[in-house]
């Protein structure tokens, strides 16, 4: 590493600010000396960075315990971390924070030099150049190693967590622990529930700690309410809870119990006068089928919940295998993102916004594409999401605007071209400064500009989110409230933040044309008030012609969807607007038609002792329509095997050639996640534990080559006797007596 006091005296700092008194400020030297002397008392260290995150200064008591040795030149202060968020108890990981450019107080992370590991305290307080740009943080750091230590100690000899007088996290993963493994060997179910509140640390933010405590009361309250057990409900810390429920399998009624404790959380609070709402998610996993220890249930229910927050908050969610693929999937995405911009794979495409009136194209919104070297085409709505929490947002956010800017200025006519900015981004105080710059290098007229942004942003404080809007307001370019409609859409905004227009978000406008729904009376009211405010409406997704009549008739001044253009090339959007006189003709079909839910999904069939691979065309609670098998007569008795150890059994009612209607014995239950799953579920070893024989029939075969494939992960069986009945194994009923 550089060679770091002399850096200190000749650069402006924190420290040397003038002192409050008016005596004059404070010599460096005389900062310089204060400094050492702090540093002596070992009680903190001081740390400095560059914009890019290197470290220039650290002091060295700090230097010693963090980095074993001299530093490399260009050593990162995030990199000195142990990357693991869990074990800084926040959510977030130090290189996120320092990304964002702001403030931040005594966050917790921990390192890792040999066998040693150290848990810190870092504040930091950003620089920035006489023009106001970025120029890297001065931060404070001190060892709390001890402090944490004694705490946790502490807290262990306790078996309940001193706010909410719930469990703790510690005595609920022991009394887990035991349970999962005791019940194995007497073959009882035991499910779990992960929740999470959703905006509880807006809450926090804006009324205070001692409200959120308050908050935080009352969420365990209601929770023991609903479960009715005070020794099962847990509070894991922070805003999660969680909850233990033995012999219970029937994710029937655990959707029935995780959609109770979602209704009774999301309920208004009032605390001290001040009345909030929250809302929670939550994840479900059953052991045996979702894990076999507590730990493995207890990773596999906190994938639920993160689907069940993904899919829009205020859900619940059960495990499912395809959750772990789906979450190595996206570590895969992300590691590839790195090298998407520097590889070349992105790329903007742009869609015409059109007049309602006049069909006249009056600008185009920005869409980023990725070309994936092995996948393809992978959606925005996709990476974007995992961008965000990688915080490379940023530099994708950077490109995408320049890139906008620099295409939009060679346009032959002054279009506006809309930009879509990420909450993150939003976050990052250096943003106005960002589009300042673009602006000047690409000589973009501001009023041609327009940032598009989501209710998101409305989650951060409310001070910092002000501050953005007349920041950016001050450039000159327009504001866009994007996705009207899909959140927590409040009209509150419209009145408070200065934007220029609002998009209706497409299911919005789609949902309109229903004639069973409010959505209509909704967005009228929006355009009026809107108008009334003198900002414009887009009707985003139109695609068809009823719903550009709707469109007409709510009088919303702009549209953008297929109707008018897909999105397209640059060159092709330039040469089609230009051809057409920038006038375009709506093309499209007459009625919107609604995507049907047709699902093409591989099923097996069970008969006698055969088993036959068939597709799933239909799916009702009560029944299903497949085909792949003929020669069915009414009346036939089946078992269907769903995967993952859901089989249902069902009776042909209609048979058509290759096709059966199947009605079940037993409906399906919702999934929360606008699908079905069977209630219960079946695992091998039940089945061969109850003396089912495991070998003659091709069944067993298929079930044991799949497994030796590696194609199936839980190994599971179901048998149609040759008599006609049907053996599921035995049902997991709680033995009572053990
Ligand atoms: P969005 O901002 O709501 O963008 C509109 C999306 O609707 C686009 O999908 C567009 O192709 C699609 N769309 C437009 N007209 C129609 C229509 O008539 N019918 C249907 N079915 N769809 C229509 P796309 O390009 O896949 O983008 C998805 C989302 O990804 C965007 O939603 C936006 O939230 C995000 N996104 C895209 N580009 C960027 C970007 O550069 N930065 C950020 N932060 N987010 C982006
Ligand atoms: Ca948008
Ligand atoms: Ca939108």
């Amino acid at each position: 590493m550089r060679r770091i006091y002399s850096r200190l005296t000749g650069q402006p700092s924190a420290a040397a600010d003038p002192a409050p008194d008016g005596e004059g400020p404070l010599s460096a030297s005389d900062a310089l000396v204060m400094i050492r002397a702090f540093e002596a008392l070992n009680i903190g260290s001081f740390w400095s960075t560059d914009a890019e995150g290197q470290l220039n200064y650290l002091s060295e008591n700090a230097l010693a315990a963090l980095t074993q040795g001299a530093p490399a030149e260009g050593q990162s202060f995030a990199d000195l971390f142990v990357r693991n968020a869990q074990d800084a108890e926040g959510q977030r990981t130090l290189a996120f924070v320092l990304a964002r450019k702001h403030r931040f107080d005594r966050m917790i992370v921990s390192s890792l030099a040999g066998e040693v590991r150290r848990m810190w305290s870092v504040s930091a307080e950003p620089r920035t150049d006489e023009a106001g740009a970025f120029i890297g943080f001065n931060g404070h750091i001190a060892d709390v190693t001890s402090e944490r230590q004694s705490a946790e100690e502490s807290s262990a000899l306790a078996m309940n967590d001193h706010l909410t007088g719930l469990v703790n996290r510690r005595h609920m993963t022991q009394l887990l622990e035991r349970t999962v493994l005791a019940f194995n060997h007497q073959r009882r179910a035991c499910a779990t529930l992960l929740i999470d509140l959703d905006r509880f640390k807006q809450v926090n933010d804006t009324l205070g700690h001692p409200v959120g405590d308050e908050l935080l009361k009352q969420v365990a309250h209601r929770l023991v309410k609903v479960i009715g057990d005070r020794d099962r409900v847990c509070r894991l810390g922070g805003d999660e809870f969680q909850v233990i429920l033995p012999d219970m399998d029937d994710r029937g009624q655990l959707g029935e119990m995780a959609q109770a404790v979602i209704t009774a959380l999301s309920e208004p609070y009032s605390i001290e006068g001040n009345r909030c709402m929250i809302g929670a998610s939550v994840g479900v996993a059953i052991s045996p089928y979702d894990g076999t220890t507590g730990d493995e249930l207890v990773r596999n229910a906190d994938l639920a919940l993160y689907a069940a927050k993904h899919s829009g908050r205020g859900r619940y969610r059960f495990y499912s295998g395809e959750l772990l693929e789906a979450a190595e999937k996206r570590r895969q995405l992300e590691e590839d993102l790195h090298d998407a911009l520097p590889g070349g794979q992105m790329d903007l495409v742009y869609q015409p916004v059109v007049d309602t009136k006049t069909h006249r194209i009056t600008g185009a919104e920005t869409l980023l594409r990725w070309l994936h070297p092995t996948r393809g085409s992978i959606s925005p709505a996709l990476f974007i999401p995992i961008a965000e929490e990688s915080a490379l947002i940023c530099r994708i956010g950077e490109w995408t605007l320049r890139k906008a800017c620099e295409d939009a200025a060679s346009w032959p006519l002054p279009l506006r071209v809309a930009v879509n900015v990420s909450p993150v981004q939003f976050a990052d105080a250096s943003l106005p400064k960002l589009v300042a710059n673009v602006l000047a290098v690409t000589g973009l007229d501001p009023a041609r500009l327009e940032l598009e942004i989501t209710e998101g942003v409305f989650l951060q404080e409310g001070a910092a989110t002000n501050a953005m809007f007349k920041a950016l307001k001050s450039l000159g370019v327009r504001l866009v409230l994007d996705d009207f409609g899909t959140g927590y859409s409040s009209l509150g905004y419209l009145k408070t933040a200065p934007f220029d227009k609002i998009k209706i978000d497409q299911s919005f406008v789609r949902g309109a044309t229903r004639k069973d729904t409010r959505n209509k009376a909704i967005i009228s009211a929006i355009v009026t008030l809107a108008e009334a405010l003198g900002m414009e409406t887009t009707a985003e997704g139109v695609e068809s012609f009823d719903q550009l009549e709707l469109v007409k008739e709510l009088k919303i001044s702009h549209i953008q969807g297929y109707l008018f253009g897909k999105p397209e090339s640059l060159a092709s959007f330039i040469d089609k607007a230009a051809n057409a006189d920038w006038m375009v003709a709506p093309e499209g079909p007459a009625f919107h038609r609604m995507e049907r839910t047709a699902m093409y999904r591989h099923v097996g069939v069970i008969h006698e002792d055969h088993y036959y691979p068939a597709m799933l065309r239909n799916l009702s609670a009560s029944g299903a329509l497949i085909s792949g098998i003929v020669d069915v007569p009414n009346g036939t008795r089946f078992v269907i095997d769903f995967g993952e150890g859901q089989f249902v059994i069902g009776t042909v009612r209609r048979t058509r050639e290759h096709h059966q209607g199947v009605q079940f014995d037993r409906e399906l239950v919702s999934d929360g996640n606008g699908g079905l799953c069977t209630r219960n579920r079946i695992l091998a070893h039940h089945l061969l534990a109850a003396g089912i024989p495991r070998s003659g029939d091709e069944f067993m075969t298929h079930q044991i080559s799949q497994l030796a494939a590696g194609k199936i992960s839980m190994p599971s069986f179901a048998v149609l006797n040759k008599n006609g009945t049907i053996t599921t194994g035995p049902r997991m009923t709680p033995d009572k007596a053990a």
